[in-house]
């Protein structure tokens, strides 16, 4: 709270000239992000953008070619859209790759399975394990188990995902992905196999990251579509010892340095003071990552150039920012973190908003700003209004990559969007560019402009976030 109050007292000895009230702007600023509004709805960038990322480089699994080749993508695009400063932050990983993944029952009806590999898995040794599975409903029927009662068996999690606008499925049964197989090793299983973390009736399989711990062996881990979930139950339900084969080769091999593609609108008066946009560059291997997260830097990058258009940039730096390896562990998000925390740039970090819930249309504005703030909120959420968006005062959490500056004690907001068909595409070879609506994208583009442009007009300064939301 560097200005509000001073601002305040200002503004009642100048107004009208000055910002009139407790949000630190003028009609001024208004009718401009009613502007910026309008110009998006009657057609955006972003679907171009898209368009060129998903076609041009197709899927940006990172630390592969593709993924310098994103980065590389990133920075002519920043450049040809007008951002005046474009640049790279170094990002260090782990580097995973998929090479083969095979599955089948052998008893006691032989047919093929439809299986990806969970990120980061290992493989199964260059040749086939075959053994019977154990089904667990939950993540923690399984953790329940008795010990060693696995032994030289695949422990298989049928855990369904639920579908919600909010997407509030996916946090209750995306533990079975990222701890199934540290849980199933416990145990003393071969291989973990999970329903997939994810809402199609397709034959498709959704992949993501798991993970491992360092005191139970690393197990391969795979993820059945839905329809062969149900096949492997209705098999179970037989009441017949139920084996299966799975064949996976993936590694990990050294470490990779990607790179964080930042651009900016220069702040007019407070260049050091950043209100950050964003999406993830990267995306899994199999589909084109339109979705997840071409979306999110179009749509961001769009808005980010429109603010650029204005006659004069705001007050504080639009910085957009295409953030590397969000989804092998946040790595763009946090390496963006302790580049801030080690430049002493913590405090100039307005608001930070990220684009990473694919294309659905935006319905909501939510924050995490000093309460002093909270009327800059009010007052963008009545530009937001005519778009279909409420505010809600209540909930919401920051983008997985501005969750790590979060955690430090900048202030954030959420623009949410409608995730109702999301994950029937994320994270699967079906998530590209035919699966998102141009309108849509441009709906997204006005609201992110909106807050963008206003975020760095206002006087007032967003302080603190009042709580650190666990991420
Ligand atoms: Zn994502
Ligand atoms: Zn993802």
């Amino acid at each position: 709270m560097r200005h509000a109050v001073s601002l305040l007292a200002l503004s009642l000895l100048a107004a009208p000239a000055l910002a009139n009230d407790a949000t630190g702007l003028d009609a001024g600023d208004i009718a401009t992000a009613e502007t910026l509004r309008e110009q998006a709805m009657a057609g955006s960038a972003a679907w171009d953008i898209v368009e060129s990322l998903t076609t041009e480089v197709g899927p940006r699994l990172a630390g592969t070619p593709a993924d310098a080749r994103a980065v590389a993508w990133a920075r002519a695009k920043f450049e040809s859209l007008g951002f005046d400063k474009v640049y790279l932050e170094p990002v260090t990983f782990p580097v995973w790759l998929r090479h083969r993944e095979q599955a089948a029952v052998l008893a006691p009806a032989p047919q093929p399975l439809v299986v990806t590999a969970l990120g980061g898995s290992v493989g199964t040794g260059g040749q086939p394990l075959q053994a019977p599975i154990v089904e667990f409903a939950t993540l923690d029927a399984l953790k329940a188990a008795p010990e060693g009662s696995l032994a030289g068996k695949i422990a298989f999690i049928s855990n369904r995902m639920e579908r919600f606008r909010d997407g509030r499925g996916y946090g209750p049964a995306v533990g079975a992905r990222s701890n199934g197989a540290v849980e199933a090793a416990r145990k003393g299983a071969v291989a973990v196999l999970i329903r997939s973390i994810g809402t199609s009736h397709d034959r498709f399989a959704h992949t993501g990251v798991m993970r491992y711990a360092d005191d139970v062996p690393r197990i391969p881990a795979a993820a059945l579509s839905n329809p062969d979930a149900d096949q492997l139950v209705r098999l179970l339900g037989r009441g017949q010892e139920v084996t299966v084969s799975l064949d996976i080769s993936a590694e990990t091999v050294g470490e990779y340095t990607s790179h964080n593609v930042i651009g900016e609108i220069t702040g007019r008066e407070l260049p050091g003071e950043v209100v950050t946009l964003g999406g993830h560059l990267d995306s899994w291997d199999q589909g084109t990552g339109a979705i997840d997260d071409g979306a999110g830097v179009g749509i961001t990058m769009a808005a980010g150039a429109l603010v650029g258009k204005l006659g004069q940039a705001p007050r504080r730096t639009v910085r957009v920012i295409a953030y590397a390896n969000e989804e092998q562990g946040l790595f763009g998000g946090k390496a963006y973190a302790e580049a801030r925390a080690a430049a002493g740039e913590i405090d100039a970090q307005q608001l930070g908003a990220e684009s990473d819930f694919g294309a659905g249309r935006v319905y909501a504005l939510r924050a995490g700003v000093d309460p002093a703030a909270w009327p800059v909120i009010v007052k963008i959420g009545e530009v937001l209004a005519p778009l279909g968006v409420v505010t809600e005062r209540e909930g919401g959490s920051p983008g997985p990559d501005v969750g790590p500056i979060v955690a430090k004690g900048a202030p954030w907001a959420q623009l949410a969007q409608d995730g109702t068909d999301y994950f029937d595409y994320h994270h699967t070879p079906n998530d590209t560019l035919d699966k998102i609506d141009p309108k849509a994208l441009d709906q997204q583009v006005a609201a992110y402009a909106v807050l963008a442009y206003l975020a760095a007009e206002t006087e007032v300064d967003f302080g603190r976030a009042p709580a650190a939301p666990a991420k």
